[in-house]
């Protein structure tokens, strides 16, 4: 199993990134971003108790986020591995997890995380708002609130999996396929 959680900021490319390396490595997507929209547009309970957290920028309570990954890991077999995505974004959720993994025998391998100035990830997301019509990347006020929430709550994520020695930060900024070759690049050196 390669398990890897990609890391950054919103709009660091982690998306665009993921799809690439899960062609490459025939892992699986876990994109909790991705689950909520996707329960939002069913309209379940859970779609319903994330939307206001979401909508505003703010963390969905992190019992809420934990139970969704687990019944996704449950429910996934015969996988490669997988690529977090927007997951862990608290201490608290990477506690979970690898208490979840740690059962399953298959830890994380490594956290590689993209770093990308804050004026570029503004300029990316609002320009990613008007093509994909997310409520939240289309007011500057709501993308500020989400890098706040980002350096108050996310960041020691990074911390988290460097005291495991499993943090590489890769330069975010460039063309997506050179981008790629650096993520690519670490992942041959450490799995
Ligand atoms: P993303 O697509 O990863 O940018 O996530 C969009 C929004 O979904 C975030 O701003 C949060 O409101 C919520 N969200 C996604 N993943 C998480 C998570 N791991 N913990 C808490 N909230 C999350």
């Amino acid at each position: 199993m390669l398990n890897i959680v990609l890391f950054g900021p919103p709009g660091a490319g982690k998306g665009t990134q993921s799809e690439k390396l899960i062609a490459r490595y025939n892992l699986t997507h876990l994109s909790t971003g991705d689950l909520f929209r996707k329960h939002i547009s069913e309209g379940t309970p859970l779609g319903r108790k994330a939307q206001q957290y979401m909508d505003e920028g703010n963390l969905v309570p992190d019992e809420v986020v934990i139970g969704m990954v687990e019944d996704k890991l449950k429910n996934t077999s015969g996988t490669a591995g997988f690529i977090f995505d927007g997951f862990p974004r608290t201490v608290a959720q990477a506690r979970a997890l690898d208490k979840i993994l740690e059962a399953n025998g298959t830890p994380i391998n490594l956290m590689l995380a993209l770093s990308v100035d804050e004026a570029e990830l503004l300029d990316r997301l609002l320009k990613r708002g008007k093509v994909s019509g997310r409520p939240d990347d289309q007011d500057p006020e709501k993308i500020k609130n989400r890098f706040a929430v980002y350096a108050r709550e996310t960041t020691p994520v990074a911390e988290y999996y460097q005291a495991q020695g499993k943090l590489i930060t890769i330069e975010g900024v460039g063309g997506i396929d050179s981008i790629f070759a650096r993520l690519t690049e670490a992942i041959e050196a450490n799995k």
